[in-house]
C-alpha cells in the first residue's frame, strides 16, 4: 500500500506543480493570449503551411512554437510578478508597445519587401543613415503596403484593447475548471519545451563567428522562430559578422607582415575574369552545338587559350562562392574565408598595383548577398590594402565596364599588375544581360532544336537569350584578351557558378539546385575554366604553360583557382599551396564536396556506376 500512497503523492505533487507554472497565464489569460498570437503569429503561419506547403515540417514547426510559447510565458510570468498597480501598468504598456511595434514591423517589412523579422532587416537598420532614413520614410511611407500595415496594426490595437477592457471575462473563462485543464494539456508540454529549447539561446550568445552561427542555424533554424527570438538571432548574426569582418581585417594586416617575393624579372599582367552563372554545356569550347564561344575557338586554336576540362564550384551561391575564392582559405581544411587573407591582398603586398572593376558591387545592394559580400571586399580597411583603384559607377552591361576600365582608370599601371573583372555575365534573366542591335542576337527561338513537352515558345526564346548572353560573353574576353595581347600578360576565366536554362527540365534559375542528383550538379556546379596566355607570356613562361596544359584533364575545385593566380604572379609566399594548384606538379586533387555534404564525383558518377553493375 505504501506504493500506491507514494504514487498518489507524486501525483498531487505534480498537479500543484502543474497549478503553480500555469497560474500566471490564468490570472493574465487576455495579457498571454495577446502574447501568444502575437509573437508566435509566424510560427503559426508556418505551421499552418505544413499542411500544403512542402518544405515546411511539423517537428520543426513544433519546436519553434514550443520557444515562442516559452517566450510568451516569460513575458507574462513578469507581469504576473509585478504586484503593485502602478508598476503592472508600466510593465504591460511596454511589454504591449514593444510586441506590438515588432509585429508592426514585421507586417511593414513583409508586405513592402516581402523580407521578415530577420538578419538582413537588422543589417539594412544598422547600415541604413539619417539621409537614408529620410528618404525612405518620404518614399514608403504612404505607398499601399505600408497603408494595409496601418490599418492592420489598429486593427490589432482595437483588439488587445478590446481584450484589455474584458479582461475580467477572459480571466473568468480561464478559472472555468474544464477550461483549466484544457490550457494546461495544451500549454504545459510547450512550455516545458519551450524551456527547454531556451538553451539554444545561451548556445546562440556563445557564438563569436558565422561559422558557429551557421552550425546553429542549421541545428535549429530561423524560418519559424516567433518575433521575439528572430530579434535575438538578427543580433547575434550582427555581432558574429562585425567579428567575422574585424579577424577578416586583422588577416589582411598579417599580410603585411610576413615576407613575399616576385619571381618574375619582367614586367607582368595578371587578369583574373570572375564570371556568373555559365552552364558549361553552353559553352561550344565545351562541345555546345551552338558556336557561343567563337572567339574562345579561336584563341584555342592558335593556342593561346587553355581549357580545363573537370573544374566545379561549390556552391551555387554567388556570395558564398565569392567570399571563399577571393579568400585563400582552404575549405578542406574547414578554414572560412575570415580566416585567410584575400588573394588580392597578398598581390598588393608583393608590389602589385591591383585593379577591380566589379558589376555587382552596386547589384541588389539591400540584399544579405550583396551586403556580406560589400562588407568583406570593400570593408574600408581591407580595400585599402588589397586596391590601387576600385569602380565606382554601377554599368548596365559587362562590355560597358570593361571600355569604362580601359577608358577612366586614372592608376598608372606599375611593373607588375592585378586586374580584376567580376561580371554579371548571363546571370538570370540572361535578356538583359546583352546590348540589342549590337550583333549579339545571334540565336532567336528558332534555333532551339529542343522537342521535350515543356520548351515552349517562351522557354526557347530564354535559352536563345541564354545563349546569346554567352555570346557576348565571349565577346566581352576577346575585348580584355586585346588590352594586353601585345604584352607579358596571362587571363584567368572563371565563373563563380553554373545556372539552369531548361536543360534537363521544365526550369530556370538556381532554386533548388542543391539536389543530389547529376542533372542538378552538372548545371549549376560545372564550370568552364580557362587560362589565356599572351604570345609573350608563352614564350617567357614555357615550362608553367606546358604544365597547364599537361593538367587539363585534372579534377579541379574552383576555390582553389586564387592559389594558382599566385604562381601566375610568379609570388612567393606562405600563402601559396602547391598541392591546391591544379597546374602544379605537386597538385593532389581531393574529395570535391559540394554544398557542403555531397561528394561530387560519387553523385554525377552513380548512374554509370548503376548501368555497370547491370
Ligand atoms: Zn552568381
Amino acid at each position: 500500500m505504501k506504493y500506491k500512497e507514494k504514487i498518489k503523492a507524486f501525483w498531487n505533487w505534480l498537479l500543484k506543480a502543474a497549478k503553480w507554472v500555469m497560474k500566471p497565464i490564468i490570472e493574465d489569460f487576455n495579457f498571454f493570449l495577446v502574447m501568444w498570437f502575437i509573437n508566435c503569429g509566424v510560427t503559426f503561419g508556418y505551421l499552418v503551411g505544413c499542411f500544403y506547403i512542402d518544405g515546411n515540417h511539423w517537428d520543426h514547426g513544433l519546436r519553434c512554437l514550443a520557444l515562442g510559447t516559452f517566450v510568451s510565458y516569460i513575458l507574462t510570468l513578469g507581469l504576473y510578478l509585478c504586484k503593485k498597480r502602478p508598476i503592472k501598468m508600466v510593465y504591460k504598456s511596454i511589454i504591449y508597445f514593444l510586441v506590438i511595434l515588432l509585429e508592426a514591423t514585421y507586417i511593414f517589412v513583409n508586405l513592402n519587401f516581402e523580407m521578415g523579422i530577420g538578419a538582413r532587416l537588422f543589417t539594412l537598420l544598422a547600415e541604413t543613415n539619417e539621409s537614408e532614413a529620410s528618404e525612405f520614410i518620404t518614399t514608403y511611407a504612404f505607398a499601399t503596403p505600408s497603408l494595409i500595415t496601418y490599418g492592420i496594426v489598429v486593427a490589432i490595437i482595437i483588439v488587445v484593447a478590446l481584450a484589455e477592457w474584458l479582461k475580467d471575462w477572459f480571466i473568468r473563462v480561464a478559472h472555468n475548471k474544464v477550461m483549466k485543464i484544457f490550457l494546461t494539456v495544451l500549454l504545459l508540454p510547450l512550455i516545458i519545451f519551450g524551456a527547454y529549447y531556451s538553451h539554444n539561446y545561451v548556445r546562440m550568445a556563445t557564438c563569436k563567428h558565422s561559422k558557429d552561427l551557421s552550425n546553429w542555424v542549421a541545428d535549429f533554424g530561423t524560418n519559424a522562430l516567433d518575433n521575439v527570438s528572430s530579434v535575438i538571432y538578427s543580433f547575434s548574426y550582427l555581432s558574429t559578422s562585425k567579428a567575422d569582418v574585424n579577424q577578416a581585417i586583422d588577416v589582411a594586416r598579417e599580410v603585411y607582415k610576413t615576407p613575399i617575393e616576385v619571381t618574375e624579372q619582367d614586367s607582368l599582367n595578371v587578369v583574373m575574369v570572375f564570371g556568373e552563372s555559365y552552364i558549361k554545356s553552353h559553352a561550344a569550347l565545351y562541345g555546345y552545338e551552338h558556336n557561343t564561344t567563337p572567339y574562345m575557338i579561336r584563341e584555342r586554336d592558335r593556342g593561346n587559350l587553355i581549357v580545363f576540362n573537370d573544374m566545379i564550384s561549390p556552391y551555387n551561391a554567388t556570395s558564398t562562392v565569392q567570399k571563399n575564392f577571393f579568400s585563400l582559405n582552404d575549405m578542406t581544411k574547414n578554414e572560412y574565408w575570415y580566416e585567410s587573407p584575400m588573394f588580392p591582398t597578398v598581390f598588393r603586398h608583393a608590389g602589385y598595383k591591383v585593379y577591380i572593376w566589379d558589376m555587382q558591387r552596386e547589384y541588389q545592394k539591400t540584399e544579405l548577398y550583396t551586403i556580406s559580400v560589400n562588407a568583406f571586399l570593400y570593408n574600408d580597411t581591407i580595400a585599402k590594402l588589397s586596391y590601387d583603384e576600385m569602380s565606382s559607377i554601377p554599368f548596365k552591361y559587362d562590355g560597358q565596364m570593361v571600355a569604362d576600365f580601359k577608358e577612366n582608370s586614372k592608376v598608372q599601371p606599375g611593373k607588375h599588375n592585378l586586374y580584376i573583372f567580376h561580371l554579371k555575365g548571363q546571370h538570370v534573366n540572361p535578356g538583359y544581360r546583352y546590348p540589342r542591335g549590337k550583333g549579339f542576337g545571334v540565336f532567336t527561338a528558332d534555333s532551339i532544336h529542343r522537342n521535350e513537352d515543356y520548351v515552349t515558345k517562351e522557354v526557347k526564346d530564354y535559352i536563345a537569350h541564354y545563349d546569346n548572353s554567352t555570346v557576348y560573353n565571349d565577346a566581352v574576353m576577346k575585348a580584355i584578351f586585346d588590352i594586353w595581347r601585345d604584352k607579358n600578360t596571362v587571363v584567368v576565366y572563371l565563373p563563380d557558378h553554373g545556372d539552369e536554362a531548361y536543360d534537363f527540365r521544365d526550369h530556370c534559375g538556381r532554386q533548388g539546385g542543391t539536389r543530389a542528383e547529376p542533372d542538378y550538379f552538372h548545371c549549376d556546379n560545372d564550370v568552364p575554366f580557362v587560362v589565356w596566355c599572351s604570345d609573350t607570356f608563352i614564350a617567357k613562361h614555357s615550362e608553367l604553360v606546358q604544365q597547364m596544359r599537361a593538367a587539363v584533364d585534372r579534377k579541379g575545385v574552383s576555390l582553389d583557382v586564387s592559389v594558382m593566380l599566385l604562381r601566375l604572379g610568379g609570388i612567393k609566399t606562405k600563402y601559396y599551396d602547391a598541392t591546391r594548384d591544379i597546374s602544379s606538379p605537386q597538385y593532389k586533387p581531393k574529395k570535391r564536396i559540394v554544398y557542403d555534404k555531397y561528394d561530387y564525383d560519387e553523385v554525377v558518377n552513380k548512374d554509370k556506376e548503376k548501368t555497370k553493375k547491370k
